[in-house]
């Protein structure tokens, strides 16, 4: 398998293999990885003869009191394990290699990404949404995965696609999870024994909502409120706990949820480590790996 640094030579790979006939996949990560996203890699091969896999940490979507630095790099596992799902190349470029010396453009965004991680890592959404635009060019993909743990990402992503007009085919995957059901992420291996039993707060958090929501309560203060305790009692520092629009990501109407289903979003710190996890209330529980 090969592993590309030079965003030349890896759009003229991705193009030979369109020219070969290929329907060619996407899968953009930032490294370090783990079975969350080898199931993203899997999920574009059964849209995909030829799967692309870039492996970047993107210094625009960090904010500057952010982990950049602290954010684990591990390439040589990485290659090995995008090798086995079945990738058809790896793209590692370097930072100088996708900002170019005299750059100026962004992508900017709008509403949808004015609220949770939008609203807490000013700049973020457009860091994201620059980066994977200039991927999108250089891969010319026909699909790309990614994974609703980042349930606003994926949507804002979304948004820019059809906005664009890009013609590719987004594929959100479900959240992979360990057995005890902390979602999968880079940043867990930051972790600590004690932090790593705090974090668990999150998915319980998301448990005990979704037993209330089924049970009938619709207040999104109430529920916002039920995991925002889970939180606390396990020990996580709450970033938000919010109760949303599943669509445009806007808070709620209260006392009462306006539609059948809301998204529970939560972010939380287990000591410096930011990790953030998702539910959409009212639609069937996806378990993944759990
Ligand atoms: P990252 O490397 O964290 O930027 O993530 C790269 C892609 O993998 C994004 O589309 C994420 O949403 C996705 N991803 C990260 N963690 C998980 C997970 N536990 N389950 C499914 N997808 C994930």
């Amino acid at each position: 398998m090969r592993v590309i640094e030079s965003p030349a030579e890896y759009r003229q790979f991705c193009e030979s293999s369109r020219l070969a006939g290929r329907r060619v996949g996407f899968v953009p990560t930032m490294g370090a990885l783990h079975a969350g996203h080898l199931a993203l890699i899997q999920r574009a091969r059964e849209h995909a003869d030829c799967v692309l896999v870039s492996i970047f940490v993107n210094p625009t979507q960090f904010g500057q009191n952010e982990d950049l630095s602290r954010y684990p790099r591990e390439l040589a596992a990485d290659v090995q394990k995008c090798e086995s799902a079945g990738a058809a190349a790896v793209f590692a470029p370097t930072t100088a290699a996708m900002y170019l010396p005299e750059e100026q453009t962004r992508v900017s965004t709008g509403r949808l990404a004015t609220h949770l991680c939008g609203a807490k890592r000013p700049g973020h959404f457009t860091g994201v949404c620059t980066v994977v635009n200039k991927f999108f060019c250089l891969t010319g993909p026909c699909c790309a995965v990614f994974g609703k743990k980042d349930y606003q990402q994926f949507k804002i992503i979304e948004r820019m696609v059809a906005d664009l007009f890009l013609p590719i085919e987004l594929i959100a995957h479900p959240t992979v999870r360990e057995v005890d059901g902390l979602a999968l992420s880079s940043r867990n291996r930051l972790l600590s024994a004690e932090q790593r039993r705090a974090a668990l707060g999150l998915p319980q958090a998301l448990d005990a909502a979704r037993v209330q929501f089924n049970s009938g309560v619709r207040s999104a203060s109430v529920l916002e409120e039920t995991a925002a305790t889970c939180l606390r009692k396990s020990g996580v520092r709450i970033d938000y706990a919010c109760v949303v629009d599943a669509d445009t990501l806007a808070p709620c109407s209260e006392p009462v949820i306006g539609g059948d289903r809301a998204l529970l979003a939560l972010a939380a710190f287990a000591g410096e480590t930011r990790l953030i996890d998702n539910t959409v209330l009212g639609e069937a529980a996806e378990i993944s790996g759990r």
